[in-house]
């Protein structure tokens, strides 16, 4: 068995490996390149490109890919052979660094909202050197950005980025007013994947996980997570074995995946890795992704990534923990001395001043068809973005607003002077779960994105409304110093909080005076995917994303575009996959089990002419008035979709969706589910909700 620390990282390019593989001067001209974001020379670009394919044939490499993410999410990568003929019948193998750099991959097949249309047919690749390189199945994978020829983007890594070059630049003339001249701040991010096992052979007779990766119908099992016996619990021999050669796997890859437990729901897990600079952590998130599915099916299980694969239980979320660094120093890291708490607190302040002026926008980033049986269904925070500081912090922001005294954990009454912040306490166990997005001490943790997203989206827009609060207060402090900075930025912190308010809250998300309360406060609740899409496009939006680089008044509507599109198809392949089962298992199950009891009462009647039938009977009857009621859902849900699809708008289309056609799939799923529990086992078509989630 190879150690772990032997293994770990062996299939990357990293830095270890550049310093070792690298001359010196042209190491040096990479660091700077990842570390402080200067343009890559085309030369070093040559040596490094040489290097990185005589490491990656020396671990049995042949091909190379750019690997990217599209709009659709997932990953992308299209793998082309080092090899270069000589002529003479011998080939050699060859990379340059004009392939290391840029990449042209036919693109034309890739979601774009039209952008291709419009400008160019096709995008290219870019390398993006602030992530490692990497080889996966043979193939050396160089993590890269995807732009069409005008140079809009086409992918999701490059607004994460942009993102990240905003907070950067903001972040960097606030620091300088505290006298702090990092060489560059980034965004950091820990992304929790929470997921579900089942076994192959059961998923494989189910069409509707095969073809949405939830279950469309199916009774809630005989027990499901009351008793919290599933929560850390043992893990079951064939799980473990799975997440063994997962953690393998991943270490390898220099993923540092670190804890892996079971999850509240049953057949329902979750892995946490240590947190890396934000794109970076994307990247290998989605390589968790990839591995989890394709290493599942070693054991004869499949991996659900769905946010809600089965109904009534809870589904899968990707906690999205974020914070700021500059170099050692994590800027939401509340610190020893008052200066340090200072910055603390003007960071805190930008934090709560971007979730309340951007909540929407957030709720928009994480909106989706599958995200929508999730959020506000009491497993996960409400649709609602609140903000949860914890007892300790939350009154020390009440203290600053209504200027009086803070008493601190000790009970020593701290007068809240400028070098007199309170030295708070660091560790924040009081955590709230029901909040969307919570102070954990020193960084917060968005709750809401769903276990099937890229994370990139939601980064983008938490990065780019930080940007803009750090803007607006280097704005208004930059010419102040010493003792008269002091005094203005605690006057503007104040301010800020007092306008800003309205988003914490600490209490139980779940309530629904939650609901009445937020109304009150006027806060968003987009309830669902249709409602929550419009804001990408308000001109406030677009004001914050023009004005910080990150997204194009073209780019955004591309994307709204997109968004729209993956929603209503997806409920359009939900409902196709609805219909057909309906027809060609359910009806057919239903109707066959009451012909077999139609046939035992005559057939008993023949012999036993005054037999008591009349449980036999009653049971045919309701039988019937299933199959009448399924068949009314059926031609309704025909009629609604029809309708929907016909709708040219798309924004229209999404509501019509929403609210029109959801709603008969839930009453066509409630009337076939209540047959579930009535037919004979032996004819039910599918396997149930208790056969699939106890077993794995
Ligand atoms: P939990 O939320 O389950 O209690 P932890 O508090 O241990 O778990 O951490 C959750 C995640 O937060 C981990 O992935 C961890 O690496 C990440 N994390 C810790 N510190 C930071 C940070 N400064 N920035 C981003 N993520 C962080
Ligand atoms: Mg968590």
């Amino acid at each position: 068995m190879p150690l772990v620390s032997d293994m770990y990282g062996s299939m990357v390019f990293n830095e270890h490996t550049m310093q070792e593989r690298l001359p010196s001067a042209t190491y040096k001209s990479l660091l700077k390149t990842m570390k402080e974001g200067k343009p890559l020379d085309q030369e070093v670009a040559n040596v490094v490109a040489h290097a990185m394919k005589e490491w990656a044939i020396e671990k049995g490499a042949t091909h190379y890919t750019h690997w990217f993410q599209p709009l659709s999410g997932i990953t992308s990568e299209k793998h082309d052979s080092f090899l270069e003929p000589l002529g003479d019948g011998r080939a050699i193998m060859s990379f340059s660094g004009k392939e290391l750099i840029q990449g042209e991959p036919d693109a034309s097949s890739f979601p774009s909202g039209g952008l291709r249309a419009t400008f160019e047919a096709r995008g290219y690749t870019a390398w993006d050197p602030t992530s490692y390189a990497f080889i996966k199945d043979e193939v050396l994978c160089i993590p890269t950005a995807f732009c069409s020829y005008t140079g809009e983007a086409l992918d999701k890594k490059t607004p994460l980025l942009r993102s990240m070059d905003a907070i950067d630049t903001q972040a960097r003339r606030v620091l300088a007013l505290f006298g702090e001249k990092p060489q560059r701040v980034v965004t950091t991010l820990g992304a929790e994947q929470e997921y579900f096992l089942i076994s192959e052979k059961e998923y494989s007779q189910r069409q509707d996980l095969v073809m949405c990766g939830r279950t469309l119908f199916g009774h809630a099992p005989l027990k499901g997570q009351e008793l919290e016996e599933h929560y850390f619990g043992a893990i079951r021999p064939t799980v473990n074995e799975f997440m063994k050669e997962l953690d393998d796997e991943l270490w390898k890859l220099g993923v540092p995946a670190k804890t892996k437990h079971n999850e509240v729901a049953p057949a329902q897990h979750e892995l946490a890795p240590i947190f890396a600079n934000s794109n970076r952590a994307i990247d290998e998130n989605l390589l968790t992704m990839e591995k989890m599915r394709l290493l599942a099916s070693h054991y004869g299980l499949v991996n659900l990534q769905h946010e809600k694969p089965f109904a009534g239980i809870n589904g899968s979320g990707k906690h999205n923990n974020w914070s700021i660094s500059a170099g050692k120093t994590n800027l939401l890291d509340p610190g020893d001395s008052p200066m340090d708490n200072l910055r603390f607190l003007v960071f805190l302040t930008g934090v709560i001043q971007a979730v309340d002026d951007y909540q929407e926008l957030l709720r928009m980033s994480i909106a989706s068809a599958g995200n929508d049986h999730r959020l506000g269904a009491d497993e996960a925070p409400p649709a609602i973005v609140s903000m949860f500081l914890g007892d300790e912090l939350g009154e020390v922001v009440d203290a600053l607003i209504d200027e009086h005294e803070y008493r601190s954990a000790d009970r020593v009454a701290v007068d809240l002077g400028v070098d007199a912040l309170p030295n708070f306490l660091k560790d924040n166990t009081d955590r709230n779960r029901t909040s969307p997005f919570a102070f954990t001490g020193n960084k917060f943790e968005f709750r809401m994105p769903g276990s099937s997203v890229n994370l990139s989206d939601c980064n983008t827009i938490l990065n780019t409304a930080m940007a803009k609060s750090l803007c607006d207060f280097a704005d208004a402090m930059e010419g102040k110093q010493g003792e008269e900075f002091e005094a203005a930025a605690i006057d503007y912190i104040r301010d800020t909080l007092r306008a800003h308010r309205r988003i914490i809250f600490n209490g139980d998300g779940y309530a629904t005076e939650w609901q009445e309360e937020a109304a009150r406060r006027g806060l968003a609740n987009h309830k669902n995917t249709a409602e929550a899409l419009p804001c990408f496009v308000d001109p406030k939006s677009i004001e914050l994303l023009e004005r910080f680089g990150v997204l194009s008044e073209t780019e955004i509507r591309s994307r709204y575009e997109v968004k729209l599109e993956k929603y209503s198809k997806l409920l359009n392949i939900e409902c196709r996959t609805m219909k057909r089962m309906v027809r060609r298992q359910f009806l057919p199950a239903i109707n066959g089990y009451a012909a077999e009891i139609a046939r035992n009462v005559a057939d008993i009647r023949a012999v036993a002419p005054d037999a008591k039938l009349e449980q036999q009977t009653v049971l045919l009857q309701k039988l019937l008035d299933g199959v009448a009621q399924i068949d009314e859902q059926l031609r309704l849900l025909i009629d609604e979709q029809l309708a929907a699809n016909a709708i040219q708008d798309l924004q229209e289309r999404a509501y019509a969706y929403a609210e029109r056609v959801i709603p008969v799939m839930d009453a066509l799923r409630a009337a076939v589910d209540e047959m579930e529990v009535i037919v004979d086992r032996a004819h039910w078509p599918v396997p149930t909700y208790n056969a699939m989630l106890f077993y794995v």
